[in-house]
């Protein structure tokens, strides 16, 4: 399933393709991913401009002229196939071929110019919607969604007050979306063993008996940020080198340090543990009992 970063990717992958472009026509194969898709789609979106392509945790969202904003989500398998591109400075000096159209591509933006844009999802828990732009803040998907990770107003001040009263473990705290928008299983595992703090710790512990920041919720916001930042800057990366090939935009391999590396040594310097599984509310926690408390 892809997390915030592998999102992000997609989002700068899109970009110099969808910036400023006007979709000429839409293909919809189906009348429905998870959700059925906006009443009269083709033709609402046909003849649109596309103004900029944006993040919310997840989602991505193309301001459409209008004041409608374009929402997709890739749910657990979905990607974004770029083709028939035409050279547009570094980004996208590549000309993606003509691929044979798949079982799985349910909708084909076609834009004016030539390029084209394939929305893939083998297990169709992705979504694409459509929301008038003033309406995107109270939108159900997105009202209650916490601050962006790497935006200014998440930092230890408020994931420590966020966090003060809270009696469930650090896991389950962060992977809440009120808490922090856009963080799932992986990236909360490899922040916490950055920051040396256990899963299980409770997570009110990140918190002064006043309230306020611990050197824990410092540390944590730092690893949290770090670990994100890095896999953006591996996902760009592996973008440059992977859209050569064919201009699919969605998935990316990573190294990560202790997810699904259960029995690997610790790669902390001078620790000498190795890496534990656990369950925590139904999903695998990966971490080192040694270094992180
Ligand atoms: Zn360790």
């Amino acid at each position: 399933m892809p997390e915030l970063p592998e999102v992000e990717t997609v989002r700068r992958g899109l970009m110099p393709v969808l910036q400023g472009a006007v979709v000429e026509s839409v293909e919809a194969h189906r009348p429905d991913l998870r959700w059925p898709l906006p009443e009269n789609f083709v033709e609402r979106l046909a003849g649109r401009r596309i103004e900029a392509v944006g993040r919310r945790a997840k989602y991505l969202l193309a301001d459409l002229c209008g004041g409608e904003v374009l929402l997709l989500h890739l749910g657990m398998s979905g990607s974004l196939r770029v083709e028939g591109a035409p050279a547009r400075g570094p980004e996208t000096a590549f000309h993606y071929p003509r691929h044979p159209a798949g079982p799985h591509d349910h909708v084909v933006l076609h834009l004016a110019g030539g390029a084209s844009v394939t929305f893939n999802d083998p297990r169709r828990f992705g979504a694409i919607l459509m929301v008038p732009y003033d309406r995107l803040d109270t939108h159900p998907l997105l009202r209650n969604l916490g601050p962006e990770p790497l935006g200014n107003s998440f930092n230890a001040e408020y994931l420590a007050r966020a966090c003060a009263h809270r009696r469930t473990s650090l896991k389950a705290a962060l992977l809440d979306q009120k808490m922090v928008a856009g963080l799932g299983n992986i990236y909360v595992c490899e922040a916490l063993h950055r920051a040396h703090l256990s899963p299980l710790r409770q997570a009110h512990t990140l918190a002064t008996k006043a309230g306020g920041a611990t050197l824990r919720a410092e540390r944590l916001v730092t690893a949290i940020r770090d670990v994100l930042r890095e896999a953006i800057h591996a996902g760009g990366s592996s973008l440059r080198d992977h859209r050569r090939v064919d201009g699919e935009l969605g998935y990316f391999q990573h190294a990560f340090r202790v997810y699904d590396r259960e029995g690997a040594p610790c790669p902390n310097f001078h620790c000498k543990g190795h890496v534990r599984r656990v369950v925590q509310g139904g999903r695998s926690t990966f971490y080192c009992p040694a270094c992180q408390r």
